[in-house]
Order: structure tokens, then sequence, then C-alpha cells
């Protein structure tokens, strides 16, 4: 069965957390997330949001190996399970959870990449005077379906430099929105099967650097209230000649499990 929440109700419950008004298409925000969110800050608005975006991680793959990911579970609070949008597909899916719309709505409709003319999240974002900063690779698709706004690119050719990236953008600390690409489970379960060790290994490589980034957040933002999130597109199964890959309306492919967790501002 699919999971019941639509990956649409992630845009709104992210621009709640911020206290700004939603994307224009967004479906309604993720009645757990905003309770959560409730719980953590009150009246209050999270001033910071960090993003860590990997890829085709599937909620069977997370109940599965949950020892592979363990470092960013334990890390976070909130579990929400969600499913993703058909196609279940990598451009897609970060559409539909940037702009809270279905498909249908935001037009990217099967693996294409166009720049996304309706409103997302990072317009909403912008329009209330948020920085917004995207760290991805040249080819992924949040490297390409989000540009033309006024936020700040770092577009790079592999996964190292835009972790290297990301790490410096924290220390910074001049971005209130900040989004971060990492496609290493996703290229490599497609070679190699989803249950690879090879495969699995990439798992830890993005529950390791989810950790990395969320220790430095926790020791450079005690000043703000901030929410993280360890939020993937979509999930994945097994083909034959020992590959992976996505796309079909089934359960594996479809249900994903968002990680998410706030910290409070130190007064
Ligand atoms: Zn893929």
């Amino acid at each position: 069965m699919h999971n019941l929440n639509s990956l649409d109700t992630i845009a709104a419950a992210l621009a709640y957390a911020m206290k700004i008004d939603p994307p224009e298409h967004a479906n309604t925000a993720n009645a757990d997330f905003v309770r959560y969110l409730d719980e953590s800050f009150g009246d209050t608005a999270a001033d910071r949001v960090f993003m860590y975006n990997p890829d085709a991680i599937a909620e069977w793959v997370y109940r599965s190996y949950p020892q592979f990911l363990e470092e960013a579970r334990l890390r976070c609070d909130l579990e929400l399970p969600l499913s993703s949008v058909m196609p279940s597909v990598t451009p897609v899916n970060f559409a539909t959870m940037y702009t809270g719309a279905q498909p249908v709505v935001h037009g990217i409709q099967k693996y294409t990449k166009p720049v996304l003319k309706i409103d997302t999240l990072f317009d909403a974002l912008i329009r209330a005077g948020k920085k917004v900063a995207i760290i991805a690779y040249a080819q992924c698709s949040i490297g390409k379906i989000f540009l033309e706004r006024d936020a700040d690119y770092f577009i790079f050719e592999n996964i190292e430099e835009v972790n290297a990236k990301a790490a410096e953008i924290i220390l910074r600390d001049e971005h209130d929105f900040i989004v971060v690409y990492n496609g290493n489970y996703d290229s490599t379960m497609h070679k190699n099967g989803t249950e690879a060790p090879i495969s699995l290994a990439e798992l830890k490589v993005n529950s390791r650097i989810f950790g990395m980034f969320d220790e430095m957040i926790k020791t450079n933002w005690k000043g703000h209230n901030t929410l993280i999130g360890f939020a993937m597109d979509h999930g994945c199964h097994d083909i034959d000649a020992g590959c992976g890959s996505h796309g079909l309306d089934m359960d594996e492919d479809i249900n994903i499990v968002h990680f998410y967790k706030t910290y409070t501002a130190e007064r």
C-alpha cells in the first residue's frame, strides 16, 4: 500500500516552519509535520532551514537496512512516511517537493529537466526576503529545474565539491534556506543493484555526511531556530542483470520516509 501522505504536503510545511506564505499551487501542509513544528517552535518561526536531499532511498531499503542509515535517523526526531508522485523519477519528485504541486500542475511529467515555470518554494522564500542557497551538481535535477530565480546557485561537477561548499555555506551563516543534493546512492544502485554492498555503502555515506552537516549546524547556528531535513525524492527496486531502477507505480518506488529535526535558538 502507498503511504497516505503525498510528497506534495512538504512545501507548505516548510513554508509554515518559516511562517511565510506557501507557494501558490502547494497542497495543504503535512499535518504531522505541522504538529512537530508547533511543538518545537511554538509561535516563533524557523529562521534557518537546511535540506539534505539524497536520491532514491526507498522506505523498504531503510526498513531492511536501518543500520546503514542509523547516523541520520538517530540525529532526527520526526520520521515522516510519504508517497512519491508518478512517474517516480527525480525531476518530477523534486519539482513536487519544492512546489507542493502534482506533476500535472508543475509540468514535469517525465524524465526531463526544464526550468520550472510555476511558483516554487524558492520564489515564495525570495518574496518573503529570505536568502536561498542551492548546492548541486550540474547534471542533476536540482541543479537545473530551479534555476532563473534570485537565489544563490552553487553548481559543481562532483559530490565532494557540493559537500565542501555546503560546509562553507553553513559556516558562513548567511543563507536562510539551504538545499544540498547528493545522488550517490541512486547512481550506484542503478549500476549494481539496490542491495549490493557497494550500494549500501553509499547509504552509509549519505547518512554520515548528513551527520557531519548536523554537527556543524548544531555548533555554528546556536542563535537560530533551525529545521534540518534528510529528504529523498523517491524509492527504487531491482530489475534484471543486477541493476536497480525506479519510475513505476509500485510501493518499492513510491514509499519513502523523510527525517526532520529542529533546534531552538539559545538566547
Ligand atoms: Zn535514479
